[in-house]
C-alpha cells in the first residue's frame, strides 16, 4: 500500500523530517496496514506539518496536544492504528504533562518525536531538549539549562516500549516504527531529526560521531530496565535501537472492565426515546 500523497512537505532542504516521514509510510505499508486503518495526529511545529502528508487519516492539532486527541481516537475506534507524531517543543515543554500521563495511562498508540532539540518554527530558540551552551537569539550567551532526557524519563514513567533512532538510518528507523505499532500499549520513539537551518550543534556530523547502535551490541537485552537505564547513562543518552520492551504490560483497553471489542465509532448510538428521556431526567 502507498501511504503517501500528493502534498510536497515545506520544510527545509536536508531537514531530518523527511527521513522520518518516509520511514512512517514503509512502517505502515510493511506491517501490512492500508490507510483507511491508520490516523497520524500531530501538534504544532515544522515536524507538525507531518499529519498532513499522508495518504491515510490526518489530524493536525494544537499546541502540545497530538496525545490526548491519540488516546481519544483511539479509545473510540481500536481498530486504528493511532500515531501521534511531533517535535520536541510539542512533547517535551507544553506537552510534558500529557505525556508523562499517557506513558503510564498506557494506551495502545504509537508515539514520535522529532528531536531537532531546538524551537524551528518560531526560528530557532531553546527548546527543552537544547544542550547547555546552545547559542540561540533566546540564549545569546549560551543556554544554561539542562536538558530533559526523555528515554530516561519515559523508564520511569513506566513505559512499556522505549526507543530512539537517527534520521539517517532508515532501515533502522522503519524497523524501529513498525515495532512500535505492533506493540499492545503505549511506544515511544525518539529520533534524533536535525534540523538544518537552525542547529549547528547537533548536525548530522555529530551524530554520526556519537551515536552508539544497540543492535551491534550482542550483549544487550531490551526486557531489561536496569541495563536499559545504565546504557542511558553511560552514553549520554546517545544511543539507538529499542532501549526497552516490556511485552507483559498489560494496555489501558484491555485493563478497562467492559470495554467491548466492538469499537465505540462502531456501534448502534440509536436509543429508543424512553431511554433518552430517562438519561436527559438523569441531568435535569
Ligand atoms: Fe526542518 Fe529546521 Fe527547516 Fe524546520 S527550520 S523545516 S526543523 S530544517
Ligand atoms: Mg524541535
Amino acid at each position: 500500500k502507498d501511504f503517501r500523497n500528493k502534498i510536497k512537505p515545506n520544510w527545509c532542504p536536508g531537514c531530518g523530517d523527511y527521513s522520518v516521514l518516509a520511514a512512517m509510510q514503509r512502517a505502515f505499508a510493511n506491517a501490512g496496514l492500508e490507510p483507511h486503518e491508520v490516523a497520524i495526529v500531530s501538534g504544532i511545529g515544522c515536524s507538525g506539518r507531518i499529519s498532513g502528508y499522508f495518504n491515510a487519516y490526518g489530524f493536525h492539532g494544537v499546541h502540545g496536544r497530538s496525545l490526548p486527541i491519540a488516546q481519544g481516537l483511539k479509545l473510540a475506534n481500536r481498530d486504528l492504528t493511532v500515531v501521534a507524531a511531533g517535535g520536541d517543543g510539542d512533547g517535551f515543554a507544553i506537552g510534558m504533562a500529557h505525556t508523562i500521563h499517557a506513558i503510564r495511562r498506557n494506551v495502545d498508540i504509537t508515539y514520535i518525536v522529532m528531536d531537532n532539540q531546538v524551537y524551528g518554527l518560531t526560528k530557532g530558540q531553546t527548546s527543552p531538549r537544547s544542550q547547555k551552551g546552545f547559542i540561540t537569539k533566546s540564549t545569546p550567551y549560551g543556554s544554561i539549562e539542562s536538558p530533559i532526557h526523555p528515554m530516561e524519563m519515559a523508564l520511569t514513567a513506566g513505559a512499556g516500549f522505549v526507543a530512539q533512532a537517527f534520521s539517517s538510518d532508515l532501515k533502522q528507523l522503519t524497523g524501529l516504527i513498525e515495532a512500535g505499532i505492533k506493540h499492545k500499549g503505549f511506544s515511544l520513539i525518539n529520533v534524533f531529526s536535525p534540523c538544518v537551518t537552525y542547529n549547528k550543534m547537533n548536525t548530522y556530523d555529530f551524530f554520526k560521531e556519537h551515536l552508539v547502535n544497540l543492535d551491534e551490541d550482542s550483549e544487550y537485552d531490551p526486557s531489561n530496565r536496569h541495563m536499559a537505564m545504565q546504557k542511558l547513562m553511560e552514553n549520554n543518552a546517545l544511543v539507538t535501537g529499542l532501549i526497552y520492551q516490556n511485552k507483559e504490560q498489560p494496555s489501558y483497553e484491555e485493563m478497562i472492565k467492559g470495554f467491548k471489542e466492538e469499537p465505540l465509532a462502531k456501534q448502534d448510538i440509536m436509543i429508543s426515546e424512553q431511554d433518552f428521556n430517562k438519561l436527559v431526567a438523569q441531568f435535569a
